[in-house]
């Protein structure tokens, strides 16, 4: 293992910015800081053909990105005038504009959904997708650049004055300094912020911890043909009643398939049995879903996320 220092990228007129963790949040900080800043993004997964990476790919970093997810209006224009021309790269590559709410079929606790007019609209395709639009073009700018298959081991300075953040490339081991004005933590539900900051003699943050028992298992099936302007279809629980919460969503996406996530509660949870796939989503408060993939073909296994303790730091 070598230790070096790395110069800063920054210049009298140029601060530099170190963002940890390269997943959506970060991205965008990146865009947001680059107007200011020489920018660099520390992702522990490998992006080594980001930005020109042909095709969204799974990686490890994002195991929630197996499941549904929705990107609505407020956020898709938010992302948008960050990075003018991203709804469209995402529509080109095979996401669909559903249109609100007459796009979307849904069994909420007061009732179905009314589907009038157009009002909003979301972006349905995978995660996947959406972060890879977003990374390729954010990686694109030439002010912000990215040490990926790196990991942050601590920050450096002093309680009173964070100088930077000290990395480590996952497959050498070697680690380096970077040097930073500003500093921004985007590595996710992991982070270790909490140990640096203990590292650096600060109290503890205060923290509180959530645990839903919230489950997901998601399989994705061929979409039946003539199902191109197919809406989403999800079924929601009802929290009045004393039972489990389960759902089941149905989310077009790209490549003509259909997403479809059950998920419930602790009591209720669902498991990554194939065989059980089915009869779970046909147990949730309307079959509707499980009627629709009845005859789908599946196209992957079921897989599984259990959702942890969520940590929140409280001031
Ligand atoms: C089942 C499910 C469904 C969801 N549906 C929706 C939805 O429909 N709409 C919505 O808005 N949100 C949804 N969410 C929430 C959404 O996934 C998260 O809010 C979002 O992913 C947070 O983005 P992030 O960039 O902050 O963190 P993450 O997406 O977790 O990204 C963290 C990044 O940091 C990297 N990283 C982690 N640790 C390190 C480290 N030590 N060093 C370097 N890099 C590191 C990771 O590889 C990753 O790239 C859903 C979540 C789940 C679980």
């Amino acid at each position: 293992m070598t230790n070096r220092r790395v110069p800063r990228a920054s210049s009298a007129h140029s601060p530099a910015a170190v963002v940890l963790g390269g997943g959506l949040t970060g991205m965008l900080a990146a865009a947001v800081l680059a107007d200011h800043a020489e920018v660099q993004i520390v992702e522990r997964d490998l992006l080594a053909t980001a930005p020109r990476s042909p095709l969204p790919a799974p990686r490890k970093g994002l195991p929630q990105a197996q499941h549904a997810h929705l990107l609505w209006s407020g956020g898709a224009r938010t992302v948008e005038s960050l990075l003018p021309g991203i709804t469209q790269r995402w529509l080109a590559a095979g996401a669909r504009r559903i249109p609100l709410p007459t796009g979307l079929v849904s069994l909420t606790a007061a009732g179905w959904l009314r589907r009038w007019p157009e009002m909003q609209y979301l972006i349905a395709c995978s995660r996947d997708l959406l972060d890879w639009g977003v990374r390729r073009q954010v990686l694109a700018h030439p002010r912000i650049h990215v040490l990926s298959g790196t990991e942050p081991v601590g920050l450096s300075g002093s309680a009173d004055h964070v100088t930077g953040v000290e990395v480590r490339d996952t497959a050498t081991r070697d680690v380096r300094q970077l040097d930073a004005d500003l500093m921004i933590d985007a590595t996710g539900r992991g982070s270790a912020a909490a140990a640096w900051w203990a590292a650096l003699g600060l109290p503890p943050m205060p923290e509180e911890h959530v645990y839903s028992g919230l489950a997901y298992a998601t399989g994705i099936f061929r979409a039946p043909a003539g199902t191109a302007h197919w809406p989403i279809v999800n079924v929601q629980s009802d929290a009045r009643l004393p039972v489990p919460g389960q759902t089941a969503t149905l989310v077009p996406i790209e490549g003509a398939r259909w997403l479809v996530t059950p998920s419930g509660t602790r009591g209720g949870q669902p498991t990554r049995e194939a065989s059980a796939f089915l009869p779970f989503a046909r147990s949730v408060r309307h079959p509707v879903v499980a009627d629709l993939i009845a005859d789908a073909e599946p196209l992957t296994d079921v897989r599984l996320s259990r959702g942890g303790p969520r940590r929140f730091m409280v001031q």
